[in-house]
């Protein structure tokens, strides 16, 4: 049985990861949850998980929360605050963090995850944009075991030597020469540069495979979250940005692929094509 802590549990991969859970109760446990500001969606996941610890950065978000809790009789404890994430993540209660804050807000307390040994789902990619050289060091010191969440990096880890899933020396050695990115292309893979200036977020947004938070909508669309994976990709597998490259692929059938020396590849399917995706 594993013990979870969802670090961002209100947003897009935080409900994904509770859909799993709810699918599997023999296999995983919430400890706690912890988002921002959306009370009514903590309020559901608390009901439904009945997790000991619930976050809310926002302090009024605390206050609202904690009177609905209390007023259901649920025994879950409600707390508030940057510094009570931090808590639950490095918590001795989990042995699982999911570290699927959205954007810079998620820095502190996954690295406090990282710092305690906690198994790292990591999805926040900025994370090691920020912070590669940190969060690494802090993973290996604090003996964490990290595994990629963001899809093209997990589908690489799936399709690298069993045994050799970091170091370029090490990756070489096993015979890999290169680590093949895909890119759908997005909304405006299409669209005249010219056309660009009048795009309103609603149109960033509406990403023609996925349906995923705001922010990683608006960065697929502009193609700045391909580069924001190149850099997650060279800090996770310890590769030269020469050993990474992009592939745009619209259709979106594979989702990453590893080149080996002998001019073998290993491509990995998506597991959720993206029709499917859709009507969730
Ligand atoms: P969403 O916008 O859907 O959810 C963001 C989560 O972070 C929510 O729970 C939100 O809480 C919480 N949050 C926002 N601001 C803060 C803050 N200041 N402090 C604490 N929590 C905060 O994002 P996604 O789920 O789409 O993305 C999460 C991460 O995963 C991102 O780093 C993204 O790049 C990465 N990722 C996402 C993918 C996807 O398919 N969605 C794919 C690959 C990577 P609240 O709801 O209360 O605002």
């Amino acid at each position: 049985m594993r013990t979870l802590t969802i670090l961002g549990s209100t947003g897009s991969i935080g409900e994904s990861t509770l859909d799993v859970v709810a699918r599997h109760p023999e296999r995983f446990r919430v400890h706690a949850l912890v988002a921002n500001t959306r009370v009514d969606k903590m309020l559901a996941q608390v009901i439904a998980h009945r997790p000991q610890v619930a976050v809310m950065i926002d302090p009024a978000a605390a206050q609202t929360l904690e009177a609905a809790v209390s007023a259901q009789g649920l025994p879950t404890r409600v707390a508030c605050g940057a510094a009570a994430a931090i808590e639950v993540a490095a918590s001795p209660e989990a042995d699982s963090v999911m570290a699927a804050i959205v954007g810079a807000a998620g820095l502190q307390s996954t690295l406090a995850a990282a710092q305690a040994g906690k198994r790292v789902l990591l999805a926040n990619k900025e994370v090691l944009v920020m912070a590669g050289p940190v969060f690494m060091q802090a993973v290996e010191q604090g003996g964490a075991t990290l595994l990629p969440i963001d899809s093209e990096h997990n589908a690489i880890f799936q399709a690298l030597p069993h045994r050799e899933k970091r170091g370029a020396a090490r990756l070489l050695a096993a015979g890999v020469e290169k680590i093949l990115l895909t890119a759908s292309g997005g909304p405006f893979r299409q669209t005249p540069i010219e056309a660009l200036q009048a795009i309103t977020p609603e149109q960033a947004v509406a990403h023609p495979n996925w349906v995923m938070g705001r922010k990683i909508s608006v960065d697929s669309a502009t193609m700045m979250n391909k580069g924001l994976e190149v850099i997650e990709a060279h800090w996770l597998f310890d590769v030269a940005p020469e050993h990474i490259e992009v592939v745009i692929h619209p259709q979106s059938v594979i989702h990453s692929l590893v080149q080996y020396v002998d001019g073998s590849v290993i491509a990995r399917e998506y597991a959720c094509p993206p029709r499917l995706n859709q009507m969730r």
